[in-house]
């Protein structure tokens, strides 16, 4: 699932490949704008928000695109199969000579002015993994809302931008509460903020995403994707139950505290 780290490593790959070049095949297979032409156009650079990718040309142009659930950009040598996907699923080719980079599945791909960016991403807050990463003013905006679920608040990236629901699910069960525990009564949210720093700036280069410290294909996670296991710090089964606009949460009732369903 892309998070913060992922789209980070996205756009690493994606400036490898075409910062620098001129596109010497451009469609964005999106209706909006299914006639643009970016051909001939110099790619500056291509730079990570949160979870959202700005993609910037010469000419005052930027592609924003998002991967949302599944979505993703692959890079292929001229001449590579392009194997990211059934054509149908594209959104986006933006070729250079030497390089192809493919958007799949992309929800979102919109054009717009460069000098309009903040039209886009400008609702962010603090991001995670941004050179301006500011955890006091993520901290005010987290408390200026003491009553909601700690799990939906993580997740609001107007908040904080870069997590998703694997790290919302993990950083609940490093700080002892259950996502449904009001942001208000998380005492050691600072300690939280700088653990999300900390495990965003780990993965963002990791083509696996540890939380736990173990590499090992099984032990990655200490809670997300282990729903019914037994807890790894203290054997008692996991519990799962929706949260935050209906995506998983999983949780141990033995090492987390707080409110939760049923
Ligand atoms: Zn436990």
């Amino acid at each position: 699932m892309p998070e913060g780290d992922t789209v980070y490593r996205t756009a690493a790959q994606l400036r490898e490949a075409l910062a620098g070049h001129r596109l010497t095949a451009a469609d964005l297979r999106v209706p909006a704008h299914a006639t643009a032409d970016l051909t001939d156009r110099l790619v500056l650079d291509v730079v990570p928000r949160g979870k959202h990718l700005l993609t910037r040309f010469d000419g005052g142009l930027t592609l924003h695109t998002h991967l949302r659930m599944d979505g993703r950009w692959a890079v292929f040598r001229s001449g590579e199969k392009w194997h990211g996907g059934p054509a149908h699923q594209i959104r986006a080719v933006l070729g250079t000579v030497e390089r192809t980079a493919v958007g799949y599945r992309l929800p979102v791909v919109e054009l717009l002015r460069t000098a309009d960016e903040d039209r886009a991403v400008g609702h962010l807050g603090p991001d995670l993994l941004g050179p301006d990463w500011d955890a006091a003013e993520a901290l005010r905006r987290l408390a200026a809302d003491p009553a909601r679920p700690v799990g939906e608040a993580l997740l609001d990236q107007r908040n904080l931008a870069g997590i998703g629901n694997v790290y919302a699910n993990e950083l609940c069960f490093m700080a002892g509460v259950t996502p449904w525990t009001p942001v208000g009564e998380v005492t050691v949210l600072d300690r939280v903020l700088a653990k999300a720093q900390h495990l965003l700036e780990a993965n963002k280069l990791r083509a696996e995403r540890i939380t736990t410290r173990d590499p090992h294909p099984d032990r990655r996670t200490w809670v997300y994707g282990r729903a019914r296991r037994p807890c790894s710090r203290c054997g008692t089964r996991l519990r799962t139950a929706p949260h935050a606009e209906d995506r998983p949460a999983v949780w141990c009732p033995h090492c987390q505290r707080g409110p939760a369903p049923g």
